[in-house]
């Protein structure tokens, strides 16, 4: 039989979850609570129930599970109430405004035996699955640098996303997502330093954006970038490694790899570029090199609600592991810190 899952939140992601989940063998939404007394529920199927309280959901013994897609503050409340009320959780990202909150539910997981599990839906995007199956493949060689990022032009939304209390600004939205595919990426190595810089530069009390290098003990870089004011956007993905170089432009998946067929020492012939020579950045005109497309992914993103429902029923392990979140949190805490502080916050024993 099919989990029950209530929706919390008939927002923009809660609906995308009742789309999504029709995919789901194993899950389904029988019912939605908001707090919005002029919500709009026209568009709802006449099965799915719509509830007048938080605690209403809470106490139906035919719940097995909430759905948090709620704004970011309100994410820990709702979770540790939903556990002691003897129901699984899954949770929007971020999960919370700091590892010290996530640490809290998990602990009332523990205590429940509740299965807790953050919606990190972004393991899923195509653009990054073809990375990670080129590192995989080692067909960029040895890996050592590695940039992600997304950029916009309108600001961001004119919603609580502009309110520090309620866990607004870019850091706690985007940069979840991209910190926790970099660390999927590398899953066995540690971080040992951290450089952030928030922009406010349309003056909310939240970022607008940041920049955000990870060094990783293998010495490999990560850098991780969010913008809400560039109309023209850097690639979303650029990857180099000994011996090839990946991009993804947008999210269209437009892009290629290159790789090297030749030798890599092959003298170069200098150039005249602008007012100068150059000999080092001389383009390879020699047919050392070849050009390919992308891999093509298919993707599934119920994936995740079908893992779920298996958790529940000790049939698996959770997809999205909460000690993988715990660290993403950590080193969102950190992020926040190196940028208001100026300065790099070194792991000392790594992270
Ligand atoms: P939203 O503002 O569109 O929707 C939030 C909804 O929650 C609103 O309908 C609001 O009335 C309702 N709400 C507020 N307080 C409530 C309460 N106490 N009880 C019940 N309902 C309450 O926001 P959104 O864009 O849907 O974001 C919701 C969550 O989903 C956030 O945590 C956000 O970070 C996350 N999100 C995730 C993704 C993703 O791809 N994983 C994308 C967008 C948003």
């Amino acid at each position: 039989m099919k989990k029950k899952l209530v929706l919390i939140g008939y927002g923009g992601m809660g609906k995308q979850h009742l789309k999504r989940i029709q995919k789901s063998k194993l899950t389904d939404i029988i019912g939605v609570y908001d707090n919005d007394l002029n919500k709009n529920y026209n568009d709802l199927s006449e099965q799915v129930k719509i509830y007048t309280s938080f605690e209403e959901v809470l106490n139906d013994k035919h719940v097995d599970a909430v759905l948090l897609a709620v704004p970011n503050n309100l994410h820990k409340e709702l979770a540790i109430s939903a556990l002691k009320a003897d129901k699984h959780v899954i949770c929007e990202k971020p999960v919370t405004l700091n590892s010290l909150e996530l640490q809290e539910i998990l602990s009332i997981a523990k205590q429940t035996g509740k299965v807790f599990m953050v919606h990190q839906n972004r393991r899923w995007d195509e653009n990054f699955l073809i990375i990670k199956q080129l590192l995989a493949e080692e067909k960029l060689g040895e890996i050592y640098y590695i940039e992600n990022r997304v950029q916009g032009s309108r600001g961001i939304p004119k919603d609580w996303r502009q309110s520090k209390s309620q866990g607004g600004g870019m850091l706690l939205d985007w940069g979840v997502h991209l910190i926790d595919r970099i660390l999927f990426l590398f899953p066995n190595q540690k971080v040992t330093s951290i450089s952030t810089v928030l922009n406010y530069f349309l003056n909310h009390e939240v970022d607008d954006g940041f920049r955000l290098e990870l060094q990783f003990e293998s010495g490999k870089r990560a850098f991780l970038e969010v913008g809400t004011s560039n109309f023209v956007e850097l690639p979303e993905w650029y990857v180099t490694g000994s011996v090839g170089t990946a991009v993804i432009e947008d999210f269209e998946l437009n892009g290629k790899y290159v790789t090297l067929t030749g030798e890599l020492t092959k003298e170069a012939v200098p150039i005249e570029t602008g007012a100068g020579l150059t000999k080092t950045m001389a383009p390879r005109t020699d047919g050392s090199i070849r050009t390919h497309s992308l891999p093509v992914i298919q993707s599934d993103v119920s994936e995740f609600y079908d893992n779920f429902a298996t958790t529940i029923n000790h049939q698996t392990q959770q997809i999205v592991k909460n000690e993988e979140v715990l660290r993403v949190m950590k080193l969102i805490d950190a992020a926040f810190a190196s940028s208001e502080s100026g300065k790099r916050v070194y792991f000392k024993n790594g992270l």
